[in-house]
């Protein structure tokens, strides 16, 4: 083991107490920084064994990549890597490991809570009775038992299961649709479709897929025109999956019945977003995986990676499993921390 290795965090935003105690010992220097720019992360990273990230924006492009002289591993304390360019990490030889299960809970929660409070209009409801209103509330706007309505889950990974899992206790009928699931593989309960029958059965659609090339925009005009007049969206997985500009046009023109969005195309969302004014979205501000819990499970899992890689092993989630490493590294499995 080399007598130094440095680990970069360039988000910095929380306290890194916990990563400071486990990383002293095995010789881990970690450095906070606060780097967003594609020169900044050069800069502060040129020494770098590991690099820390947290943000969903931080360019971890190829140009960066190339730069990283002696990284091993690019540690994300996320789920979503859509911000690393993943197949320049590869050609370099850099893993890129992120906190595949931290948040599973917590994401899912939010989802069934939205589903739940867009089925059952909560929020606008919640809205009515402070404006000093009472009756006729529903018989304007009809509701739909929900055991009677299809759930379309888009996506059928970790978050989409625990989803599905919490949200059988309501006895719909649930369909999803992921090319990369067979029949074999899915949950129990949940029918596999193909996306566009998903989109014309589905009462509540919600989208839990990652943000790449063949996702990004995959919920656009055409998927809208074919959904329910009725239908609900619900994003909790990355904004621009969803083509937000169709999602204002099918709103305002009444093709779907609502929207539920943890995640927008533009984070924060601008003051100015068309989003802000329907009665018929609810949303929430990237706040999905919060918890105090999940929080501390982001740590331990991020620290767990970057320790593994600096004492020789694979970390626990590597998203490039395909990746050739640097230094060769041993199974995760055999990792003793
Ligand atoms: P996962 O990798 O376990 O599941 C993703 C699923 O999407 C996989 O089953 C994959 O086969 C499927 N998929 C890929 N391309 C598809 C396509 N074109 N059509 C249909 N399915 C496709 O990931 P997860 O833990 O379930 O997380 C899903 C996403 O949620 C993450 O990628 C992340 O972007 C987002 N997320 C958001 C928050 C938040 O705070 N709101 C927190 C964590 C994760």
């Amino acid at each position: 083991m080399n007598p130094r290795f440095q680990a970069v965090n360039i988000d910095c935003n929380f306290d890194y107490t916990y990563d400071q105690q486990r990383f002293g010992p095995i010789g881990v220097d970690l450095l906070l920084k606060k780097a967003t720019t594609e020169d900044e992360i050069i800069a502060a990273c040129a020494d770098a064994d590991a690099v820390l990230l947290e943000g969903t924006k931080t360019p971890m492009t190829a140009r960066v990549i190339s730069a990283l002289r002696r990284c091993r591993v690019i540690a994300k304390s996320a789920v979503g890597v859509d911000n690393v360019d993943l197949a320049a990490a590869t050609a370099h030889g850099i893993v890129v490991a992120n906190a595949a299960d931290y948040c599973t809970e917590e994401v899912s929660d939010h989802a069934v809570a939205l589903l739940m409070a867009s089925a059952r209009r909560v929020m606008s409801m919640d809205r009515f009775v402070r404006t000093g209103q009472w009756a006729g509330f529903t018989r304007a706007n009809p509701l739909r038992r929900v055991s009677q309505l299809t759930l379309g889950l888009v996506g059928l990974g970790r978050i989409s299961r625990a989803t599905a899992r919490k949200m059988a206790g309501f006895q719909m009928r649930m369909v999803a649709s992921d090319p990369y699931v067979t029949g074999s593989t899915s949950e129990a309960g949940v029918e596999i479709v193909p996306l566009e029958r998903l989109l014309k059965e589905a009462d509540l659609i919600s989208v839990h897929v990652p943000l790449n090339a063949e996702t990004r925009g995959m919920i656009g005009e055409s998927a809208f025109r074919q959904m329910k007049p009725t239908a609900i969206v619900v994003n909790t997985s990355r904004g621009p999956v969803i083509d937000q500009d169709a999602l204002v046009r099918a709103l305002r023109e009444k093709w779907i019945g609502g929207a539920a969005l943890d995640v927008v195309a533009e984070e924060p969302l601008p003051l100015t977003s068309p989003l802000r004014d329907f009665d018929q979205v609810i949303l929430t501000p990237h706040t999905g995986a919060d918890s105090e819990d999940s929080m501390q499970h982001v740590r331990r899992t991020v620290v767990d990676s970057v320790s593994a890689v600096r004492q020789g092993y694979w970390p626990p989630f590597p998203v490039n499993a395909k990746v050739t490493p640097r230094f060769p590294l041993k199974p995760w499995t055999e990792f003793r921390h």
